[in-house]
Protein backbone atom coordinates (compact mmCIF):
# COMPACT_ATOMS: atom_id res chain seq x y z
CA UNK A 1 0.00 0.00 0.00
CA UNK A 2 1.30 3.27 -0.91
CA UNK A 3 1.50 5.95 1.90
CA UNK A 4 -0.94 8.87 1.76
CA UNK A 5 1.85 11.54 1.45
CA UNK A 6 3.45 9.45 -1.12
CA UNK A 7 0.27 9.41 -3.29
CA UNK A 8 -0.24 13.26 -2.62
CA UNK A 9 2.88 14.11 -4.13
CA UNK A 10 2.45 11.66 -6.54
CA UNK A 11 -0.26 13.66 -7.52
CA UNK A 12 1.21 16.55 -7.54
CA UNK A 13 3.61 16.20 -10.04
CA UNK A 14 0.89 14.65 -12.65
CA UNK A 15 -0.58 18.35 -12.32
CA UNK A 16 2.45 19.62 -12.85
CA UNK A 17 3.43 17.90 -15.72
CA UNK A 18 0.39 16.86 -18.81
CA UNK A 19 -0.08 13.19 -19.72
CA UNK A 20 1.36 12.22 -22.74
CA UNK A 21 3.67 13.61 -25.36
CA UNK A 22 5.08 16.59 -24.57
CA UNK A 23 5.27 19.25 -27.59
CA UNK A 24 8.83 19.83 -28.44
CA UNK A 25 9.32 23.65 -28.65
CA UNK A 26 11.68 23.37 -31.57
CA UNK A 27 9.32 20.95 -33.48
CA UNK A 28 6.27 23.65 -33.11
CA UNK A 29 8.37 26.26 -34.47
CA UNK A 30 9.59 23.80 -37.53
CA UNK A 31 5.58 22.87 -37.88
CA UNK A 32 4.61 26.83 -37.65
CA UNK A 33 7.09 27.90 -40.27
CA UNK A 34 5.85 24.98 -42.44
CA UNK A 35 2.28 25.90 -42.48
CA UNK A 36 2.61 30.08 -42.08
CA UNK A 37 -0.66 31.43 -42.23
CA UNK A 38 -2.46 28.98 -43.36
CA UNK A 39 -5.67 28.50 -41.72
CA UNK A 40 -5.14 26.19 -39.17
CA UNK A 41 -8.43 24.19 -40.30
CA UNK A 42 -8.91 20.30 -39.33
CA UNK A 43 -10.14 19.60 -42.96
CA UNK A 44 -6.10 20.80 -43.76
CA UNK A 45 -4.51 18.07 -41.51
CA UNK A 46 -3.95 15.78 -44.88
CA UNK A 47 -2.80 18.80 -46.77
CA UNK A 48 -0.39 19.72 -43.42
CA UNK A 49 1.11 15.96 -42.75
CA UNK A 50 2.01 16.54 -46.79
CA UNK A 51 3.99 19.79 -45.97
CA UNK A 52 6.13 18.22 -43.11
CA UNK A 53 6.99 14.79 -45.25
CA UNK A 54 7.63 16.89 -48.12
CA UNK A 55 9.85 19.14 -46.44
CA UNK A 56 11.30 16.16 -43.34
CA UNK A 57 11.47 12.98 -45.85
CA UNK A 58 9.34 11.56 -42.83
CA UNK A 59 6.52 12.49 -39.85
CA UNK A 60 8.08 12.37 -36.62
CA UNK A 61 6.33 12.18 -33.44
CA UNK A 62 7.62 14.93 -32.18
CA UNK A 63 6.40 16.84 -35.55
CA UNK A 64 3.25 15.23 -35.37
CA UNK A 65 2.44 15.84 -31.32
CA UNK A 66 3.39 19.97 -32.74
CA UNK A 67 0.82 19.91 -35.58
CA UNK A 68 -1.53 17.97 -33.25
CA UNK A 69 -1.14 20.90 -30.53
CA UNK A 70 -1.16 23.83 -33.91
CA UNK A 71 -4.59 22.63 -34.78
CA UNK A 72 -5.86 21.98 -31.49
CA UNK A 73 -6.43 18.23 -32.20
CA UNK A 74 -5.40 15.42 -29.55
CA UNK A 75 -2.46 13.62 -31.10
CA UNK A 76 -4.43 10.20 -31.15
CA UNK A 77 -6.44 11.99 -34.31
CA UNK A 78 -3.87 13.28 -36.20
CA UNK A 79 -1.74 9.80 -35.77
CA UNK A 80 -4.73 7.89 -36.73
CA UNK A 81 -4.89 9.96 -40.07
CA UNK A 82 -1.45 9.83 -40.73
CA UNK A 83 -0.75 6.21 -40.19
CA UNK A 84 -3.98 5.28 -42.07
CA UNK A 85 -2.05 6.60 -45.68
CA UNK A 86 0.27 4.48 -47.25
CA UNK A 87 2.17 7.26 -48.09
CA UNK A 88 2.76 8.97 -44.43
CA UNK A 89 5.86 7.51 -43.18
CA UNK A 90 6.00 8.13 -39.19
CA UNK A 91 9.10 7.61 -37.52
CA UNK A 92 9.22 7.22 -33.42
CA UNK A 93 11.62 7.73 -31.50
CA UNK A 94 14.85 5.50 -31.64
CA UNK A 95 13.82 4.44 -34.82
CA UNK A 96 16.16 5.34 -38.74
CA UNK A 97 14.92 7.94 -40.72
CA UNK A 98 13.84 5.91 -44.07
CA UNK A 99 16.30 6.89 -47.02
CA UNK A 100 15.69 10.38 -48.52
CA UNK A 101 14.33 8.89 -51.91
CA UNK A 102 11.84 5.80 -52.16
CA UNK A 103 11.36 3.72 -55.42
CA UNK A 104 7.95 2.41 -55.46
CA UNK A 105 7.93 -0.66 -57.92
CA UNK A 106 3.82 -1.11 -59.21
CA UNK A 107 3.17 -4.73 -58.55
CA UNK A 108 -0.33 -4.39 -60.38
CA UNK A 109 -1.24 -7.36 -62.09
CA UNK A 110 0.41 -5.90 -65.52
CA UNK A 111 3.43 -4.66 -64.45
CA UNK A 112 3.60 -8.27 -62.33
CA UNK A 113 3.01 -10.15 -65.89
CA UNK A 114 5.57 -7.51 -67.07
CA UNK A 115 8.41 -8.51 -65.00
CA UNK A 116 7.91 -6.08 -61.89
CA UNK A 117 9.03 -8.78 -59.26
CA UNK A 118 12.30 -9.28 -61.17
CA UNK A 119 12.80 -5.69 -60.55
CA UNK A 120 11.78 -5.63 -57.01
CA UNK A 121 14.14 -8.41 -56.43
CA UNK A 122 17.56 -6.85 -58.04
CA UNK A 123 16.88 -3.13 -57.35
CA UNK A 124 18.00 -3.03 -54.10
CA UNK A 125 21.20 -4.29 -54.16
CA UNK A 126 21.90 -2.28 -57.28
CA UNK A 127 20.42 1.20 -55.76
CA UNK A 128 22.40 0.43 -52.02
CA UNK A 129 21.17 1.43 -48.50
CA UNK A 130 20.61 4.99 -49.49
CA UNK A 131 17.61 4.61 -51.51
CA UNK A 132 14.45 2.58 -50.08
CA UNK A 133 12.89 0.04 -52.52
CA UNK A 134 8.98 -0.95 -51.71
CA UNK A 135 6.47 -2.69 -53.57
CA UNK A 136 3.58 -0.32 -54.40
CA UNK A 137 -0.25 -0.99 -55.44
CA UNK A 138 -1.05 0.54 -59.26
CA UNK A 139 0.50 3.41 -59.90
CA UNK A 140 -2.12 4.22 -62.85
CA UNK A 141 0.42 2.99 -65.52
CA UNK A 142 -0.34 -0.08 -66.97
CA UNK A 143 0.17 0.60 -70.57
CA UNK A 144 3.65 1.38 -69.68
CA UNK A 145 4.51 -1.74 -67.70
CA UNK A 146 6.44 -2.51 -65.66
CA UNK A 147 5.95 1.12 -63.75
CA UNK A 148 7.75 2.43 -61.12
CA UNK A 149 8.28 5.75 -59.10
CA UNK A 150 11.29 7.22 -58.38
CA UNK A 151 10.42 9.84 -55.64
CA UNK A 152 7.56 11.34 -57.24
CA UNK A 153 9.04 10.80 -60.64
CA UNK A 154 7.38 8.29 -62.50
CA UNK A 155 8.58 5.71 -64.88
CA UNK A 156 7.05 3.57 -68.08
CA UNK A 157 8.94 0.37 -69.25
CA UNK A 158 10.85 0.26 -65.98
CA UNK A 159 13.93 -1.60 -65.70
CA UNK A 160 16.87 -1.92 -63.59
CA UNK A 161 18.87 0.76 -66.12
CA UNK A 162 15.96 3.30 -66.33
CA UNK A 163 15.49 3.52 -62.33
CA UNK A 164 19.47 4.03 -61.69
CA UNK A 165 19.20 6.88 -64.20
CA UNK A 166 16.18 8.15 -62.51
CA UNK A 167 18.11 7.71 -59.22
CA UNK A 168 21.21 9.34 -59.69
CA UNK A 169 19.21 12.64 -61.59
CA UNK A 170 17.55 12.42 -58.27
CA UNK A 171 20.80 12.37 -55.97
CA UNK A 172 22.03 15.57 -58.36
CA UNK A 173 18.96 17.33 -57.39
CA UNK A 174 16.86 16.28 -60.57
CA UNK A 175 14.35 14.32 -59.56
CA UNK A 176 11.43 15.60 -60.60
CA UNK A 177 11.73 17.63 -64.21
CA UNK A 178 9.06 19.67 -65.85
CA UNK A 179 5.98 17.81 -66.70
CA UNK A 180 6.00 17.43 -70.84
CA UNK A 181 2.13 17.79 -70.55
CA UNK A 182 1.74 21.31 -70.12
CA UNK A 183 -1.63 23.07 -71.91
CA UNK A 184 -0.86 26.14 -73.43
CA UNK A 185 -3.51 28.74 -75.09
CA UNK A 186 -6.24 31.10 -73.47
CA UNK A 187 -7.45 30.32 -70.48
CA UNK A 188 -10.51 32.32 -71.34
CA UNK A 189 -11.00 29.66 -73.90
CA UNK A 190 -14.39 28.12 -72.36
CA UNK A 191 -16.71 28.59 -75.05
CA UNK A 192 -19.56 26.18 -73.73
CA UNK A 193 -19.24 27.49 -70.81
CA UNK A 194 -19.89 30.96 -71.70
CA UNK A 195 -22.56 30.18 -73.15
CA UNK A 196 -24.16 28.64 -70.59
CA UNK A 197 -23.11 31.58 -68.33
CA UNK A 198 -24.85 34.10 -71.25
CA UNK A 199 -28.03 32.82 -71.06
CA UNK A 200 -28.23 31.57 -74.42
CA UNK A 201 -28.06 27.59 -72.84
CA UNK A 202 -30.73 27.19 -69.68
CA UNK A 203 -29.83 24.41 -66.63
CA UNK A 204 -33.11 22.36 -67.94
CA UNK A 205 -31.64 22.56 -71.80
CA UNK A 206 -28.21 21.62 -70.87
CA UNK A 207 -29.35 18.87 -68.44
CA UNK A 208 -31.65 17.56 -70.80
CA UNK A 209 -28.96 16.86 -73.19
CA UNK A 210 -26.81 15.09 -70.75
CA UNK A 211 -29.85 13.26 -70.19
CA UNK A 212 -30.83 12.39 -73.93
CA UNK A 213 -26.97 11.51 -74.66
CA UNK A 214 -27.12 8.34 -72.09
CA UNK A 215 -23.88 9.83 -70.05
CA UNK A 216 -23.28 7.73 -66.41
CA UNK A 217 -20.79 8.36 -64.09
CA UNK A 218 -17.10 7.13 -65.61
CA UNK A 219 -15.68 6.10 -61.94
CA UNK A 220 -17.61 2.78 -62.17
CA UNK A 221 -21.01 3.14 -60.34
CA UNK A 222 -22.27 4.28 -64.09
CA UNK A 223 -24.99 6.25 -62.47
CA UNK A 224 -26.70 8.85 -65.17
CA UNK A 225 -24.91 12.04 -65.04
CA UNK A 226 -27.99 14.23 -66.10
CA UNK A 227 -30.54 12.51 -62.97
CA UNK A 228 -27.93 13.30 -60.46
CA UNK A 229 -27.24 16.90 -61.23
CA UNK A 230 -31.65 16.90 -60.80
CA UNK A 231 -30.96 15.78 -58.02
CA UNK A 232 -28.26 17.42 -56.13
CA UNK A 233 -29.97 20.63 -57.49
CA UNK A 234 -33.75 20.33 -55.76
CA UNK A 235 -31.50 19.75 -52.31
CA UNK A 236 -31.20 22.96 -50.36
CA UNK A 237 -27.96 25.19 -50.81
CA UNK A 238 -25.06 25.52 -49.88
CA UNK A 239 -24.21 22.78 -52.41
CA UNK A 240 -20.75 21.49 -53.06
CA UNK A 241 -18.72 19.52 -55.62
CA UNK A 242 -15.78 16.45 -54.98
CA UNK A 243 -14.34 15.61 -57.83
CA UNK A 244 -12.68 12.00 -57.85
CA UNK A 245 -9.44 11.63 -59.59
CA UNK A 246 -7.99 9.12 -57.54
CA UNK A 247 -8.26 6.40 -59.91
CA UNK A 248 -6.46 3.23 -58.21
CA UNK A 249 -8.50 0.31 -59.47
CA UNK A 250 -5.82 -1.40 -60.91
CA UNK A 251 -5.39 -1.69 -64.45
CA UNK A 252 -7.23 1.91 -64.99
CA UNK A 253 -5.37 4.68 -65.80
CA UNK A 254 -7.87 6.98 -68.41
CA UNK A 255 -8.09 9.69 -66.59
CA UNK A 256 -4.46 10.58 -66.44
CA UNK A 257 -4.39 10.05 -69.87
CA UNK A 258 -7.14 12.70 -70.16
CA UNK A 259 -5.77 14.94 -67.72
CA UNK A 260 -2.39 14.70 -69.50
CA UNK A 261 -3.91 16.05 -72.64
CA UNK A 262 -6.27 18.54 -72.46
CA UNK A 263 -6.98 19.51 -68.23
CA UNK A 264 -8.87 22.45 -69.95
CA UNK A 265 -11.82 20.26 -71.30
CA UNK A 266 -12.21 18.80 -67.61
CA UNK A 267 -12.14 21.76 -66.04
CA UNK A 268 -14.42 23.39 -68.29
CA UNK A 269 -17.01 20.30 -67.64
CA UNK A 270 -16.19 20.66 -63.95
CA UNK A 271 -17.52 24.52 -64.14
CA UNK A 272 -20.30 23.97 -66.31
CA UNK A 273 -21.67 21.20 -63.94
CA UNK A 274 -21.34 23.69 -60.93
CA UNK A 275 -23.27 26.54 -62.88
CA UNK A 276 -26.25 23.76 -63.55
CA UNK A 277 -26.46 22.44 -60.13
CA UNK A 278 -25.82 25.75 -58.35
CA UNK A 279 -22.53 24.98 -56.59
CA UNK A 280 -20.97 27.12 -54.26
CA UNK A 281 -17.31 25.64 -53.88
CA UNK A 282 -15.46 22.49 -55.94
CA UNK A 283 -12.69 20.26 -53.80
CA UNK A 284 -10.77 18.18 -56.88
CA UNK A 285 -8.80 14.97 -54.86
CA UNK A 286 -6.55 13.79 -57.34
CA UNK A 287 -3.79 10.82 -56.43
CA UNK A 288 -0.75 11.51 -54.98
CA UNK A 289 0.97 9.17 -57.49
CA UNK A 290 0.21 12.04 -60.22
CA UNK A 291 2.58 14.10 -59.42
CA UNK A 292 2.84 15.55 -63.14
CA UNK A 293 -0.80 15.75 -63.41
CA UNK A 294 -0.74 17.86 -60.07
CA UNK A 295 1.40 21.03 -61.44
CA UNK A 296 -0.48 21.07 -64.41
CA UNK A 297 -3.94 21.85 -62.44
CA UNK A 298 -2.47 23.73 -60.17
CA UNK A 299 -1.27 25.76 -63.25
CA UNK A 300 -4.84 25.68 -65.00
CA UNK A 301 -6.64 27.04 -61.51
CA UNK A 302 -4.23 29.56 -61.22
CA UNK A 303 -4.88 30.61 -64.22
CA UNK A 304 -8.35 30.98 -64.01
CA UNK A 305 -8.31 33.64 -61.74
CA UNK A 306 -10.51 34.67 -58.79
CA UNK A 307 -14.23 33.61 -59.73
CA UNK A 308 -17.83 33.03 -57.93
CA UNK A 309 -16.55 29.65 -57.03
CA UNK A 310 -13.63 28.37 -55.42
CA UNK A 311 -11.76 25.60 -56.56
CA UNK A 312 -9.47 23.72 -53.64
CA UNK A 313 -6.94 21.07 -55.00
CA UNK A 314 -6.78 18.19 -52.46
CA UNK A 315 -3.64 15.62 -52.66
CA UNK A 316 -4.31 12.01 -51.83
CA UNK A 317 -2.19 10.26 -49.72
CA UNK A 318 -2.06 6.30 -51.10
CA UNK A 319 -5.15 4.37 -49.91
CA UNK A 320 -7.58 3.22 -52.79
CA UNK A 321 -10.27 3.04 -50.66
CA UNK A 322 -10.32 7.00 -51.03
CA UNK A 323 -11.61 6.16 -54.86
CA UNK A 324 -15.17 5.59 -53.20
CA UNK A 325 -17.36 8.27 -52.64
CA UNK A 326 -17.70 8.60 -49.14
CA UNK A 327 -14.24 7.71 -48.05
CA UNK A 328 -12.90 10.43 -50.59
CA UNK A 329 -15.79 13.02 -48.73
CA UNK A 330 -13.40 11.67 -45.48
CA UNK A 331 -10.20 12.34 -46.68
CA UNK A 332 -10.98 15.39 -48.03
CA UNK A 333 -12.22 16.45 -44.47
CA UNK A 334 -9.08 15.86 -43.31
CA UNK A 335 -9.74 12.19 -41.61
CA UNK A 336 -8.99 8.81 -42.71
CA UNK A 337 -10.71 7.15 -45.84
CA UNK A 338 -13.25 5.71 -44.69
CA UNK A 339 -16.56 4.43 -45.94
CA UNK A 340 -19.35 5.87 -44.52
CA UNK A 341 -22.88 3.75 -43.87
CA UNK A 342 -26.04 5.06 -46.08
CA UNK A 343 -28.12 6.69 -46.31
CA UNK A 344 -28.03 9.47 -46.07
CA UNK A 345 -26.77 9.68 -49.76
CA UNK A 346 -23.53 12.17 -50.45
CA UNK A 347 -26.30 13.95 -52.81
CA UNK A 348 -28.18 14.73 -49.63
CA UNK A 349 -25.84 14.89 -46.75
CA UNK A 350 -21.71 14.57 -48.30
CA UNK A 351 -19.28 16.64 -48.00
CA UNK A 352 -19.06 19.03 -44.41
CA UNK A 353 -23.38 17.66 -44.26
CA UNK A 354 -24.17 19.68 -47.24
CA UNK A 355 -25.51 18.33 -50.74
CA UNK A 356 -22.50 17.16 -52.64
CA UNK A 357 -22.48 16.38 -56.18
CA UNK A 358 -19.81 13.71 -56.42
CA UNK A 359 -18.03 13.27 -60.06
CA UNK A 360 -15.62 11.21 -61.83
CA UNK A 361 -13.49 13.32 -63.63
CA UNK A 362 -14.05 11.57 -66.73
CA UNK A 363 -17.96 11.98 -66.60
CA UNK A 364 -17.31 15.79 -66.08
CA UNK A 365 -14.61 15.72 -69.30
CA UNK A 366 -16.89 14.50 -71.64
CA UNK A 367 -19.48 17.61 -70.84
CA UNK A 368 -18.37 20.11 -72.93
CA UNK A 369 -18.40 17.66 -76.12
CA UNK A 370 -21.52 16.28 -75.84
CA UNK A 371 -23.16 19.65 -75.32
CA UNK A 372 -21.21 21.02 -78.35
CA UNK A 373 -21.30 18.31 -80.68
CA UNK A 374 -25.32 16.87 -78.96
CA UNK A 375 -26.56 14.18 -77.09
CA UNK A 376 -27.29 12.37 -80.63
CA UNK A 377 -23.24 12.46 -81.35
CA UNK A 378 -22.53 10.77 -78.11
CA UNK A 379 -25.42 7.88 -78.43
CA UNK A 380 -25.13 7.39 -82.21
CA UNK A 381 -22.06 5.51 -80.89
CA UNK A 382 -22.15 2.11 -79.35
CA UNK A 383 -22.27 -1.67 -80.77
CA UNK A 384 -24.50 -4.87 -79.95
CA UNK A 385 -27.09 -2.23 -79.06
CA UNK A 386 -25.52 -0.19 -76.61
CA UNK A 387 -24.84 3.23 -76.56
CA UNK A 388 -22.28 5.81 -76.32
CA UNK A 389 -18.44 5.98 -76.02
CA UNK A 390 -16.40 4.21 -73.12
CA UNK A 391 -12.29 5.28 -72.51
CA UNK A 392 -10.85 1.46 -72.47
CA UNK A 393 -8.10 1.08 -70.50
CA UNK A 394 -6.01 -2.14 -72.03
CA UNK A 395 -2.76 -3.41 -71.01
CA UNK A 396 -1.33 -6.69 -70.12
CA UNK A 397 -0.84 -8.98 -73.69
CA UNK A 398 -1.68 -6.87 -76.58
CA UNK A 399 0.40 -4.91 -79.18
CA UNK A 400 -0.91 -1.53 -78.48
CA UNK A 401 -1.89 -0.65 -75.03
CA UNK A 402 -3.32 2.02 -73.98
CA UNK A 403 -6.67 4.45 -73.52
CA UNK A 404 -8.85 2.86 -76.70
CA UNK A 405 -11.78 5.22 -77.21
CA UNK A 406 -14.61 2.94 -77.93
CA UNK A 407 -18.01 2.30 -78.95
CA UNK A 408 -19.63 0.76 -76.00
CA UNK A 409 -20.76 -2.46 -75.94
CA UNK A 410 -17.38 -3.39 -78.03
CA UNK A 411 -16.49 -7.03 -77.06
CA UNK A 412 -13.07 -7.84 -76.10
CA UNK A 413 -11.95 -9.54 -79.34
CA UNK A 414 -13.04 -6.51 -80.81
CA UNK A 415 -11.10 -4.62 -79.09
CA UNK A 416 -8.00 -6.27 -79.29
CA UNK A 417 -7.93 -6.92 -82.92
CA UNK A 418 -9.50 -3.44 -83.88
CA UNK A 419 -7.75 -1.06 -81.43
CA UNK A 420 -4.63 -3.08 -80.14
CA UNK A 421 -2.96 -4.18 -82.99
CA UNK A 422 -3.89 -7.76 -81.85
CA UNK A 423 -2.17 -10.38 -79.02
CA UNK A 424 1.71 -10.13 -78.50
CA UNK A 425 3.40 -12.33 -81.08
CA UNK A 426 3.46 -15.69 -79.27
CA UNK A 427 0.22 -15.18 -77.12
CA UNK A 428 -3.54 -16.29 -77.40
CA UNK A 429 -5.86 -14.41 -75.57
CA UNK A 430 -6.60 -16.90 -72.58
CA UNK A 431 -8.36 -14.53 -70.51
CA UNK A 432 -9.56 -11.07 -69.11
CA UNK A 433 -10.51 -8.82 -66.63
CA UNK A 434 -13.54 -6.69 -67.79
CA UNK A 435 -13.31 -4.26 -64.95
CA UNK A 436 -9.78 -3.82 -62.99
CA UNK A 437 -9.23 -6.13 -60.48
CA UNK A 438 -13.09 -5.78 -58.42
CA UNK A 439 -14.55 -6.11 -62.02
CA UNK A 440 -13.79 -10.55 -61.93
CA UNK A 441 -11.99 -12.95 -64.57
CA UNK A 442 -13.29 -14.53 -67.83
CA UNK A 443 -12.30 -17.35 -70.14
CA UNK A 444 -10.93 -16.26 -74.29
CA UNK A 445 -14.13 -18.58 -74.80
CA UNK A 446 -16.43 -15.87 -73.58
CA UNK A 447 -14.55 -12.81 -75.77
CA UNK A 448 -18.30 -12.13 -77.30
CA UNK A 449 -19.87 -10.06 -74.54
CA UNK A 450 -20.79 -6.71 -75.13
CA UNK A 451 -18.25 -4.52 -72.81
CA UNK A 452 -20.45 -2.23 -71.18
CA UNK A 453 -22.76 -1.11 -67.50
CA UNK A 454 -25.10 -4.00 -67.02
CA UNK A 455 -24.23 -6.31 -69.39
CA UNK A 456 -21.39 -8.51 -67.38
CA UNK A 457 -23.02 -9.18 -64.46
CA UNK A 458 -25.40 -12.31 -65.41
CA UNK A 459 -21.93 -13.59 -65.83
CA UNK A 460 -20.37 -12.56 -62.03
CA UNK A 461 -18.56 -9.93 -63.45
CA UNK A 462 -18.69 -5.80 -64.12
CA UNK A 463 -17.26 -3.37 -66.58
CA UNK A 464 -16.34 -0.59 -63.63
CA UNK A 465 -14.05 1.95 -64.92
CA UNK A 466 -13.55 0.00 -68.36
CA UNK A 467 -10.18 -1.40 -67.01
CA UNK A 468 -9.06 -4.53 -69.60
CA UNK A 469 -6.61 -6.70 -68.39
CA UNK A 470 -5.88 -9.09 -71.37
CA UNK A 471 -4.22 -12.38 -70.45
CA UNK A 472 -2.26 -15.28 -72.69
CA UNK A 473 -1.75 -18.69 -71.98
CA UNK A 474 1.56 -18.03 -70.78
CA UNK A 475 -0.48 -16.52 -67.64
CA UNK A 476 -2.71 -18.39 -64.84
CA UNK A 477 -6.20 -16.87 -64.03
CA UNK A 478 -5.21 -17.93 -60.46
CA UNK A 479 -2.15 -16.22 -60.28
CA UNK A 480 -4.47 -13.30 -61.59
CA UNK A 481 -7.07 -13.67 -58.53
CA UNK A 482 -3.85 -14.37 -56.05
CA UNK A 483 -2.47 -10.58 -57.20
CA UNK A 484 -5.78 -9.20 -57.26
CA UNK A 485 -6.81 -10.87 -53.66
CA UNK A 486 -3.22 -9.37 -52.12
CA UNK A 487 -4.28 -6.29 -53.53
CA UNK A 488 -7.31 -5.98 -51.75
CA UNK A 489 -5.93 -7.05 -48.41
CA UNK A 490 -3.41 -4.67 -48.48
CA UNK A 491 -6.37 -2.29 -49.01
CA UNK A 492 -8.92 -2.92 -46.85
CA UNK A 493 -9.79 -0.15 -44.75
CA UNK A 494 -10.33 -2.53 -41.93
CA UNK A 495 -13.84 -0.52 -40.63
CA UNK A 496 -15.62 -3.97 -41.08
CA UNK A 497 -14.61 -7.31 -40.56
CA UNK A 498 -16.10 -10.05 -43.12
CA UNK A 499 -13.73 -7.32 -45.59
CA UNK A 500 -10.62 -6.75 -43.10
CA UNK A 501 -10.53 -10.62 -42.36
CA UNK A 502 -12.15 -12.15 -45.05
CA UNK A 503 -9.41 -10.77 -47.26
CA UNK A 504 -6.84 -11.83 -45.50
CA UNK A 505 -8.44 -15.28 -44.96
CA UNK A 506 -9.09 -15.26 -48.32
CA UNK A 507 -5.56 -14.56 -49.62
CA UNK A 508 -3.94 -17.15 -47.90
CA UNK A 509 -6.47 -20.03 -48.26
CA UNK A 510 -5.61 -19.51 -52.12
CA UNK A 511 -2.15 -20.09 -51.74
CA UNK A 512 -2.87 -23.36 -50.79
CA UNK A 513 -2.22 -26.18 -53.57
CA UNK A 514 -5.36 -27.14 -53.43
CA UNK A 515 -8.23 -24.86 -53.11
CA UNK A 516 -11.30 -25.51 -50.44
CA UNK A 517 -14.25 -24.54 -52.74
CA UNK A 518 -16.67 -24.71 -50.08
CA UNK A 519 -14.71 -22.70 -47.82
CA UNK A 520 -13.73 -20.13 -50.31
CA UNK A 521 -17.24 -20.42 -51.33
CA UNK A 522 -18.93 -19.55 -47.59
CA UNK A 523 -16.37 -16.94 -47.00
CA UNK A 524 -17.03 -15.38 -50.45
CA UNK A 525 -20.49 -15.07 -49.80
CA UNK A 526 -20.26 -13.61 -46.33
CA UNK A 527 -17.68 -10.52 -47.74
CA UNK A 528 -21.18 -9.50 -50.26
CA UNK A 529 -23.68 -9.91 -47.80
CA UNK A 530 -21.91 -8.04 -44.87
CA UNK A 531 -19.45 -5.67 -46.26
CA UNK A 532 -20.12 -1.75 -45.91
CA UNK A 533 -18.71 -0.72 -49.10
CA UNK A 534 -17.65 -1.82 -52.79
CA UNK A 535 -14.15 -3.03 -52.08
CA UNK A 536 -15.18 -6.11 -49.22
CA UNK A 537 -18.59 -6.70 -51.92
CA UNK A 538 -16.56 -6.90 -55.12
CA UNK A 539 -13.35 -8.85 -53.45
CA UNK A 540 -14.62 -12.20 -54.01
CA UNK A 541 -14.57 -11.15 -57.52
CA UNK A 542 -11.89 -12.82 -59.09
CA UNK A 543 -11.92 -15.68 -56.85
CA UNK A 544 -15.44 -16.99 -57.61
CA UNK A 545 -14.24 -16.58 -61.55
CA UNK A 546 -11.39 -19.15 -61.34
CA UNK A 547 -13.72 -21.54 -59.74
CA UNK A 548 -16.16 -20.80 -62.16
CA UNK A 549 -14.46 -20.54 -65.28
CA UNK A 550 -11.20 -21.95 -64.95
CA UNK A 551 -11.74 -25.14 -62.50
CA UNK A 552 -8.71 -26.59 -64.02
CA UNK A 553 -6.40 -24.01 -62.23
CA UNK A 554 -7.95 -24.89 -58.24
CA UNK A 555 -5.44 -27.52 -57.81
CA UNK A 556 -1.49 -26.88 -58.86
FE1 LIG B 1 -13.47 -0.79 -45.30
FE2 LIG B 1 -13.56 -3.12 -46.61
FE3 LIG B 1 -15.51 -2.49 -44.95
FE4 LIG B 1 -15.21 -1.14 -47.27
S1 LIG B 1 -15.76 -3.28 -47.04
S2 LIG B 1 -15.66 -0.29 -45.26
S3 LIG B 1 -12.95 -1.17 -47.45
S4 LIG B 1 -13.33 -2.82 -44.38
Amino acid sequence: MIPIAVQGASRERKRQRPKGRQVDAAALQQVQALLGDLPRRRDLLIEFLHLIQDAYGCLSAAHLAALASELRLAQVEVFEVASFYHHFDIVREGELVPPALTVRVCDGLSCEMAGAGELLARLPALLGREVRVVSAPCIGRCDQAPAALVGQLAIGLASSERVSEAVAAAARGHATPPGDAVASGDAGMFAMLDECLSGARSVDAVIAELEDSGLRGLGGAGFPAGRKWRIVRNEPGPRLMAVNIDEGEPGTFKDRYYLERNPRQFIEGMLIAAWAVGIDEIYIYLRDEYHDCRKLLQQELARLGPGKIRVQLRRGAGAYICGEESAMIESIEGKRGMPRLRPPYVAQAGLFGRPTLEHNFETLYWVPEILAKGAAWFASHGRHGRKGLRSFSVSGRVKQPGVKLAPAGITVQELIDEYCGGMLDGHQLYAYLPGGASGGILPASMNNIPLDFDTLQPYGCFIGSAAIIVLSQHDSARAAASNMMRFFRHESCGQCTPCRVGTAKAAALIESPVWDAGLLGELSQVMRDASICGLGQAAPNPVDCVLKYFPHEVTR
